[in-house]
């Protein structure tokens, strides 16, 4: 983003008084001759700004080298609604894909309060000194503003803003789970092809969006607190079936007790699902993220994933799995979207839903009606 002097404005506000003068009709006696130009910059600043957007060439070599500038503003470009720059962030995508794919993707989730922060944190930082780099990404389709409700608050991830080793970004902003995580998905690519080797992917352990962070890692983490429950702790029964270890945070002071305990029933209800078809069997442990505490039997646990799954086949075969999965998503949202803009389409489901309402129609022949149009229309 270009930060424009202070002037700027001021140019701007002139400019607008200028053009308020000049289609005022009081403007007639003959004053002082206006400037050309308020500001002889002024051209020059505009210059810049349209060239805000560099070439491809320039994004993609600089991502390669680990450059987290470029790299941010590429991401920028992917989450942007105009058409312009989402060709170029494809393009970007496009040329950084053959980087991408050699890392470990790691999928937390939790209700807030558990500690995910915390916990990303001192996981984070244990990782580094393992010589590895960090990217931190959000899913947060509930953050309509840029910046996110999660990640939003970095006061608890002060090593890994600081680290050059780490790249936090908070959830792009948007109101839909699906082009939210289309997004984030791109966005591991250029993380990957910027040689981060390590992928953390948030998600707020409610609602749906653990849905979609799990098809897009490796590894899901479930972190839970110690003495309560899944259900009084919002977490539904599917999610505790998603992950591959569950982590009882906050095994700290007093509650070190009741975080074995937890840790114990865990371990009991994850035996009870049937295997899963990767041939890892999910694990429980305790973990204090504060005291960071159990962080690294964490770190053993995934490297032992990676092995067992990478040698069974199964981590290639998920990836891949994964691509198809997000071909799809992306072909059923470009044919609705094709569908539901269409003038024609829009004009004959409204007239179809007066029918329905009048029992006139049923809503399959109307269904039927309507597919039989837009395909009409596509052959024109
Ligand atoms: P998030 O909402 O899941 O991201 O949770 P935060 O990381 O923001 O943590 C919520 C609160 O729990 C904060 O006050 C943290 O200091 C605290 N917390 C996080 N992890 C631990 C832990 O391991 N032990 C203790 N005692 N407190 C923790």
């Amino acid at each position: 983003m270009i930060v424009f002097p202070p002037f700027f404005s001021g140019v701007n506000l002139s400019i607008f008084n200028m053009a308020k003068k000049i289609q005022s009709a009081l403007q007639i006696q003959k004053g002082v001759e206006q400037p050309d130009n308020l500001n002889p910059r002024m051209h020059q600043l505009l210059g810049r700004h349209k060239k805000n957007i560099l070439p491809v060439n320039d994004y993609v070599s600089g991502i390669l080298q680990g450059d987290r500038v470029l790299l941010s503003q590429a991401i920028t470009l992917i989450e942007s609604a105009k058409p312009e720059h989402l060709q170029i962030a494809q393009q970007i995508i496009e040329r950084c894909l053959p980087y991408s794919n050699k890392s470990i993707r790691i999928g937390i989730t939790g209700t807030p309060g558990v500690g995910k922060s915390t916990f990303i944190e001192a996981f984070g930082q244990y990782v580094i000194a393992q010589q590895r780099k960090v990217a931190v990404l959000a899913i947060d389709p509930s953050s309509k503003i840029s910046g996110g409700s999660i990640l939003g608050d970095k006061t608890r991830m002060q090593y890994l803003t600081r680290s050059e080793k780490a790249f936090i970004r908070p959830s792009a902003a948007g109101e839909e789970l699906g082009g939210v995580a289309r997004k984030t998905r791109e966005t591991i690519i250029l993380c990957e092809a910027a040689g981060y080797d390590t992928i953390i992917i948030e998600t707020v352990g409610v609602g749906q969006s653990e849905t979609a962070v799990h098809s897009m890692c490796d590894f899901f983490l479930l972190l839970l607190l110690p003495g309560a429950g899944d259900e009084l702790q919002g977490i539904k029964r599917g999610i505790v079936e998603m992950a591959d270890l569950i982590a009882v945070n906050k095994a700290d002071e007093d509650r070190e007790m009741l975080a074995r305990q937890a840790k114990a029933a865990y371990q009991n209800a994850l035996q009870l699902f049937p295997p899963k078809e990767n041939g890892w069997i999910p694990q429980a442990l305790t973990c204090s993220a504060l005291s960071k505490k159990g962080i690294d039997d964490i770190w053993e646990a995934i490297l032992q994933f990676k092995k067992v799954t990478s040698e069974n086949g199964y981590f290639e075969k998920h990836r891949k799995m994964q691509s198809q999965f997000w071909m799809q998503e992306s072909i059923s949202e470009g044919l609705n979207k094709l569908f539901y803009e269409n003038p024609e389409v829009k004009l004959a489901i409204e007239k179809a839903d007066e029918a329905i309402e009048r029992a006139s129609m049923t809503p399959f022949k109307a269904a039927e009606q309507i597919l039989d149009l837009f395909l009409k229309t596509q052959k024109k």
